[in-house]
């Protein structure tokens, strides 16, 4: 096993992961080493083991974005971080640097960005390399399976409830509950906002009343728009869809209050319907959503450091992870699985593939 790790990798889309040995990284003059404490287990994981997206990664890769864990090496031009540092490796990689874009702090949307666990290898492995000018930096007290999910269902949410442009005191719809909408709602109460929580499971409903959302609707018993806009007095001035379902979107359109925002985070394959009429008539804007930016990480980062925000997480093995995406597929998560590397050590054994596959 010298200078090799374990890693659940993806050979072929739609098929399970497969746990094999993989090559420790090695550090070049710009990057660095990460050996994974902890890393999240996001529903994008699985759009991209599913190969679901217009943009497919070329396999066979490593998933995994939500990755904390220690700097081991540093490559002589690094002096961002140093060894022993803890770090997160987020699904923004990396980026030019010097487009409009990245000029303009979006650099999310940079035509150059790469993502982790995704067009570059990610945090389901025992070590992962990185470009250290776009890592986290993890605030001191905030343990690793914590942390984990704030780097992208937190930035995710955080960055998207900004979006809606919804001020204190005003109504925000939550539509998906899971693993980003759990802290979506967090974020939201944090921020000021009346909460409106929406879900297709009662558990998950459940979940959202305890973290304070002021009201909840079950959609699996039909579109929640009217309801919602009798008990909010004309419906949510933002709208964040979290929920991997395009009839949540064009609920989501339906929930927003008049020249409210409907920021659009989740990304299940295929197109919706916007009703055209409904849109222009009541001067609503759809926004899309990706990710956030550096400084959207460190403001996320900084609530849960201050305890504003707490992941609600389960602590997996990642010999599991096929059951773990088997379990996200069909919404059997309570929030979010966290790969725990430090108390669940990957123990690989000839039988895994077949024990692990779904
Ligand atoms: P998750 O599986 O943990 O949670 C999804 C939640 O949506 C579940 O609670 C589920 O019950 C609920 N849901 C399903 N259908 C619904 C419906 N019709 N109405 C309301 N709720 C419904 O997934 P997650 O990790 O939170 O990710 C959610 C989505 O966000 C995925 O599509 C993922 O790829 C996407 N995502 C986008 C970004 C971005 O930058 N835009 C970042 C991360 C994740
Ligand atoms: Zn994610
Ligand atoms: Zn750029």
């Amino acid at each position: 096993m010298a200078n090799k790790m374990m890693a659940a990798v993806v050979e072929a889309f739609g098929k399970p992961l497969v746990m094999r040995e993989w090559a420790i990284p090695t550090a070049g003059d710009d990057q660095i080493v990460v050996k994974t404490e902890a890393c999240g287990v996001c529903h994008t994981d699985l759009h991209a083991a599913s190969g679901d997206w217009p943009l497919k990664p070329t396999l066979p890769f490593i998933p995994g974005h939500e990755a904390i864990g220690i700097v081991t090496a540093a490559g002589k031009n690094v002096t961002i971080v140093k060894e022993g540092d803890r770090v997160g490796v987020p699904w923004l990689y990396s980026a030019c640097g010097h487009c409009e874009y990245c000029l303009s702090a979006w650099e999310t949307v940079c035509a150059g960005a790469q993502f982790g666990g995704y067009t570059k290898n990610g945090g389901f492995a025992e070590y992962i390399l990185a470009d250290p000018q776009y890592v986290a930096h993890i605030p001191k007290g905030l343990a690793a399976t914590q942390a984990a999910p704030l780097i992208c269902a937190g930035i995710t949410t955080y960055k998207g409830i900004k979006q809606t442009e919804a001020k204190p005191g005003q109504w925000i719809a939550i539509s998906g509950c899971g693993g980003l909408g759990h802290l979506a709602i967090q974020y939201a109460k944090a921020m000021g906002l009346l909460v409106c929580a929406v879900d297709i499971d009662d558990n998950k409903l459940a979940l959202a009343k305890s973290l304070g959302a002021n009201l909840t609707f079950n959609a699996k018993h039909g579109d929640p728009a009217a309801a919602l806009k009798k008990e909010t007095g004309g419906g949510a001035h933002g709208v964040l869809i979290t929920a991997p379902s395009l009839i949540a979107f064009k609920q989501g359109i339906g929930m927003t209050r008049k020249r409210g925002t409907c920021v659009l985070v989740g990304l299940p394959p295929g197109e919706f319907p916007v009703p055209l009429f409904d849109v222009v008539a009541n001067c609503i804007t759809i926004r899309g959503s990706f990710v956030g930016t550096r400084e959207d990480m460190a403001e996320a980062l900084a609530f849960a450091a201050e305890g504003k925000v707490t992941a609600d997480v389960e602590l997996q093995p990642l010999a599991d992870i096929n059951r773990i995406f088997h379990r996200l597929e069909h919404g059997d998560v309570a929030a979010r699985v966290v790969i725990d590397y430090m108390t669940k050590p990957v123990m690989p054994t000839p039988q895994h593939e077949e024990v692990y596959a779904h």
